[in-house]
């Protein structure tokens, strides 16, 4: 029997996107397989190319006398993990739109020049009583920088030289200078670039960030048990571990990885990029010594594939690592854990526009492997579906420490309006301020700004304008008119409150820091230290600020939602939610979860300490309870309401019913199509086109489908490249896909490529 290989030559030529096909030589039968690497002869010339198989099948789709020959096999990938990657870029093409080539993009580990990089590792080499003396002085002169690194070699010996710049914040001058102090030496190695650092205090559990832990609570107990059990009965639904803050969800997802790596596996642990701390690595590390990595955006296209390397070569059992991370080629993965499944950056923001979760529950289909997530506010979509029983749904709603919840005491911004107060800064956020500073305990004030959209409310009444078809918010643009972003709906608007006749009315606009302005006004001595897009610029940055706060170095942390995901500051007591509505009328049918959300987290944050030593610092005597202001204009809104009372499932009830009646998923799916264009005019052909198509293929099908639009899409206009779009709602994910197929298919036949297309998802 002939076989014939279908094979994409060339990934970096994107005009090269579709697949030709070959005949497979007697000799290399059995050889090929999908994913090998081969020569083919290609075009009139015949040019010898490489091309990638991705389809094997007995049936010529050609004329089989046309058919040329592969010539020879590069790179069999015979039992390569490389080939279950492939699978997953052909799935991810016809799930999310755009090439196949992007798809492989993404997939495969990008090669580049693979030269051997210099490692530096600094080793602490002075005696004990040297270093110990050396920092006490360090702490007396507030010699922070170097107080951190010194603390942080007598605990870890030696460090990786990156490591330290990147997540300690210190720079290389002062390594420098502990060089030629004699403190440190810097060893230098050619090796693979490993960004890890090897801890020697390896007890393997907390003993470096919390208490040492002895034995598993009975949830963590129950929930290990389960899941192991599951995999070994084969029984590999997705599960999801809904668990409060604290509850030790992290030391689950560390055993059930040690007990799938016991049983010959492999694991990928995906978290987002900004929580990828040092506190997370060095747990893992603990735990899985040299036998694990971790991959993130900062490391070189270099780095990466080198840990990528390691991985398929089986030197390591564990990747660590944000979205990307899930790609890793490992000889047999046995399971996938994702933390915090809800995050948004687990999202990608081109083409493909893939989401991690959807393609990790794909992978692990692919590969018989567990997919376990994880969160203190699961999305709609997953809890949905456990509840469902789709996924299986772990509970853990105890703290660990038993720490007493915060308390939240929510305020009327309408009040504060009526009675006089026009700050930003509620009576009762004054008066706890003032409390906590006369206490030395640490502020945090949190500004709402995600989703930063130009809705418009009323100060006084509390009133949003809302498009009258979508639901969502109605945004202020340029020419002074509303805006609805997914129906095109516009209206004018008028100078006082349709509501209540205020003159209150008009969009929301505060800085960060502004609010810093008002802290040193209201209170001259307190010393703040901000945190936003301006400040936290460059590498490190983010840790810097982090540990200066951590440090003591300010009293009051101002920031955007970057402050607000997990991070402990067991000083911190106080949390100030100023404007809990800016990601509330966001205009998009995700707002209220992501309100939710960050007002859970944030109220999370605080009061933390309370409980016996759970962060193994030593607390004041005194220890306040952990409170939280929320500020708001609609403390009747379901969302503020059950994040006030941290009741996920209050929230999840509301929420649900919301989006079965909008037709926005879980109870069905979105597809939104964009179109890019410098001429506006073509840009508005396209997109009408495009909306044209969309109806009369929804026509067509037996399920209902919704066409919405033609729009501005919700930025309209970026360095002068004009942005329509174009929504589809229906029940059904494939048949939206299939929709996307044939708005490419019209395209490709059209050849018009002249205005940028694309596709997202459930948006
Ligand atoms: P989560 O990931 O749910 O926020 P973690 O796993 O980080 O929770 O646990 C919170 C804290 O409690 C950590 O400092 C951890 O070391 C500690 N911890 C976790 N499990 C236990 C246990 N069984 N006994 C004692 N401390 C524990
Ligand atoms: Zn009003
Ligand atoms: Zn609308």
């Amino acid at each position: 029997m002939r076989s014939y290989a279908d094979i994409i030559i060339d990934i970096s030529t994107e005009s090269l996107d579709h697949t030709f096909q070959y005949l497979i030589p007697g000799e290399l039968q059995g050889a090929v397989s999908l994913g090998s690497l081969v020569t083919v002869p290609f075009g009139r010339g015949n040019s010898i190319r490489t091309g990638y198989v991705v389809g094997i099948t007995d049936e010529p789709s050609i004329d089989p006398s046309a058919v040329k020959s592969i010539i020879d096999i590069r790179d069999d990938n015979k039992n390569r993990p490389v080939a279950k990657l492939m699978q997953l870029a052909v799935w991810m093409k016809h799930y999310y739109g755009g090439t196949l080539i992007q798809s492989l993009k993404v997939v495969l580990p990008q090669k580049s020049a693979v030269r051997p990089v210099v490692k530096e590792t600094v080793k602490l080499i002075a005696p004990f009583d040297v270093a110990s003396s050396k920092l006490e002085e360090f702490t007396r002169k507030h010699h922070t920088a170097r107080q951190r690194l010194l603390e942080a070699l007598m605990r870890a010996e030696s460090m990786d030289k990156r490591l330290i710049t990147q997540k300690l914040g210190v720079t290389s001058s002062v390594i420098k200078a502990f060089e030629k102090d004699g403190l440190v030496r810097i060893d230098i190695e050619s090796s693979y670039r490993n960004p890890l650092v090897i801890d020697r205090d390896d007890d393997g559990a907390g003993r470096l960030f919390g208490r040492k832990i002895t034995e598993h609570t009975t949830d963590q107990k129950r929930v290990i048990e389960s899941v192991l059990r599951r995999y070994d009965e084969k029984d590999l639904r997705p599960s999801l571990i809904h668990g409060v803050t604290g509850s030790g969800k992290t030391e689950v997802y560390i055993d059930i990885i040690d007990g799938v790596v016991q049983r010959g596996h492999q694991a990928i642990m995906l978290i987002p990029e900004i929580a990828l701390t040092y506190q997370t690595v060095v747990r893992f590390t603990a735990r899985f010594k040299d036998r694990v990595s971790f991959i993130h955006s900062k490391l070189s296209t270099g780095e990466r594939y080198d840990q990528f390397l390691r991985a398929e070569r089986g030197e390591i059992d564990v990747m660590i690592g944000p979205r990307s991370a899930l790609f890793t080629p490992f000889p047999s993965l046995g399971i996938i854990v994702m933390d915090e499944e809800h995050e948004t950056s687990y999202k990608s923001e081109q083409m493909p526009k893939y989401h991690a979760r959807e393609c990790a529950e794909k992978l692990a289909a692919i590969s018989d492997a567990a997919f376990v997530m994880g969160s203190a506010t699961p999305s709609v979509e997953s809890y949905s579906r456990a509840k469902e029983g789709t996924y299986m749904l772990y509970e853990m709603p105890e703290r660990i420490t038993g720490g007493e919840l915060p308390v939240v005491y929510t305020v009327d911004l309408r009040q504060e309006l009526a009675s006089g107060n026009k700050s930003m800064f509620s009576e009762k956020l004054m008066h706890l301020m003032a409390d906590r500073l006369k206490r030395k305990e640490q502020i945090m004030l949190f500004l709402n700004r995600r989703g930063y959209a130009s809705f418009v409310t009323c100060r006084k009444c509390g009133f949003v304008y809302k498009c009258p078809h979508c639901d969502v918010s109605l945004s202020l643009h340029k020419d002074g008119r509303l805006h609805c972003h997914y129906c095109g709906h516009e209206e004018e608007m008028k100078g006082v409150c349709p509501e209540c006749g205020s003159k209150y009315i008009g969009g929301m606009r505060a800085g960060t820091e502004q609010v810093e302005n008002m802290v040193h006004r209201a209170f001259p001595d307190a010393r703040t230290i901000r945190m936003d897009l301006d400040t936290v610029k460059h590498k490190g940055d983010y840790e810097k600020v982090l540990s200066a706060f951590a440090n003591e170095e300010a009293d009051i942390l101002v920031g955007t939602q970057m402050i607000v995901k997990g991070h402990d500051f067991p000083k911190v007591t106080l949390m100030g939610i100023l404007a809990a509505d800016m990601s509330l009328y966001a205009g998009d049918y995700r707002a209220a979860e992501r309100t939710f959300e960050l007002l859970t987290q944030a109220a999370g944050r605080t009061g933390r300490a309370c409980g016996p030593g759970r962060t193994g610092r030593a607390t004041t005597d005194h220890t306040s309870f952990g409170e939280v202001v929320i500020q708001t204009y609609s403390p009747d809104n379901y969302a503020v309401i059950a994040a006030s009372r941290q009741d996920y499932k209050k929230f999840y009830e509301e929420e649900i019913g919301y989006r079965k009646i909008g037709g926005y998923p879980p109870s069905g799916h979105m597809l939104m199509i964009t179109i890019e264009d410098k001429d506006e005019k073509r840009a508005d052909r396209t997109a009408s086109d495009i909306a044209d198509l969309c109806r009369t293929f929804a026509e067509k099908t037996d399920l209902l489908m919704q066409i919405i639009g033609p729009a501005d899409a919700q930025i309209s206009k970026i360095n002068d490249v004009y942005k329509k779009a174009v929504y589809a709602k229906c029940e059904s994910h494939e048949t939206l896909s299939l929709l996307k197929d044939a708005v490419e298919g019209d395209r490709a036949d059209k050849q018009d490529f002249r205005s940028r297309v694309e596709y997202d998802f459930d948006p």
